[in-house]
């Protein structure tokens, strides 16, 4: 069974890093900058970077002895929706990076599991699973527009913000207020 699968990757995808001009000599370096439009999906379900957004790469990449290690951030603006209230959330976001990926054949490469680490196809590397990994990782499950946002009046709908803090609906019908105090004294 053939380890790889064929190079299927594009040069020119904006997630794509090529390291053609990247000496295989461990300690060689070279630092990318780079915007590229955020791919789809690149979230979770209430919050997330919007498809073609513009991402901010901020990269180191080193040779290492079985491959090359990219670190550093990655910048882009997120959105989504306070998960008590509704309201947008609206942030620039930056996460960490740090990703070695193996030259394909090298032990590296032949003695790990794909998931442990990065491969190389050719001179490429795919950077979007580790941005999206990073990203995910980062972002909130349960987003809120701010820490202490109290959310809605689950009786009105209304955000307890625009609402006067004796605000209630409580109030009973007063001829079944005095029917409930007769089931009391029945008791
Ligand atoms: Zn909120
Ligand atoms: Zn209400």
């Amino acid at each position: 069974m053939p380890k790889h699968s064929p190079s299927s990757l594009n040069p020119r995808a904006p997630l794509v890093l090529d390291t053609r001009d990247l000496p295989r000599r461990p300690g060689a370096l070279r630092t990318l900058r780079r915007v590229v439009p955020a791919p789809v999906d690149l979230g979770v379900e209430l919050i997330g970077v919007p498809a073609g957004a513009n991402l901010n790469l901020d990269l180191r990449l080193e040779s290492v002895s079985e491959g090359v290690l990219v670190s550093g951030t990655v910048t882009g603006p997120v959105q989504g929706e306070c998960g008590r209230c509704l309201r947008t959330i609206d942030y620039s976001l930056t996460v960490n990076v740090q990703e070695l990926y193996a030259y394909e054949n090298s032990t590296t490469d032949i003695t790990t599991d794909e998931d442990e680490v990065g491969r190389m196809q050719d001179d490429l590397i795919d950077l979007e699973p580790a941005l999206r990994d990073a990203v995910v990782l980062t972002l909130p499950t349960n987003p809120l527009c701010r820490e202490d946002c109290p959310g809605l009046c689950p009786e009105c709908g209304v955000h307890w913000d625009d609402l006067p803090a004796d605000h209630s609906h409580q109030q009973i019908d007063p001829r079944w207020a005095s029917l409930s105090q007769l089931n009391r004294t029945e008791e």
